[in-house]
């Protein structure tokens, strides 16, 4: 995973609107994120400055980026399935498609299905 372009977010932050979507295929391990949000969703939203996370040093400037921070984490298998049929990999063990929720817990980031309702 080429870290340089990836961005490490708030500590927790999380996803709670249903702006991220996944296409999962078990057969072939083949996941696609899309953010549907845009530079105004706070996913959005990068330091405008050296830092590489949103910590506590100083109050960092914001930058609007086209891209939503998640996706990188998500195209470079920086991102695990937490959610109850998890493979043992970071994967769910069934196909399938939906919104999702994820956060960022300092390492890595975790995702799961937004519950259908
Ligand atoms: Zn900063
Ligand atoms: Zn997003």
């Amino acid at each position: 995973m080429s870290t340089d372009l990836i961005y490490v977010p708030r500590i927790r932050q999380r996803s709670r609107k249903r702006l991220h979507y996944v296409v999962f295929k078990s057969q072939s391990g083949e996941l696609t994120f899309t953010c549907r949000g845009d530079e105004t969703s706070s996913c959005h939203q990068y330091p405008n400055c050296e830092c590489e996370s949103w910590g506590d040093d100083h109050p960092h400037p914001n930058e609007p980026h086209q891209q939503c921070w998640a996706k990188n984490w998500f195209d470079n298998d920086g991102a695990f399935y937490v959610g109850d049929d998890e493979d043992g990999n970071g994967k769910p063990t069934r196909s399938g498609r939906g919104y999702v929720t994820f956060s960022f817990d300092g390492d890595s980031v975790e995702w799961e299905w937004v519950a259908k309702s």
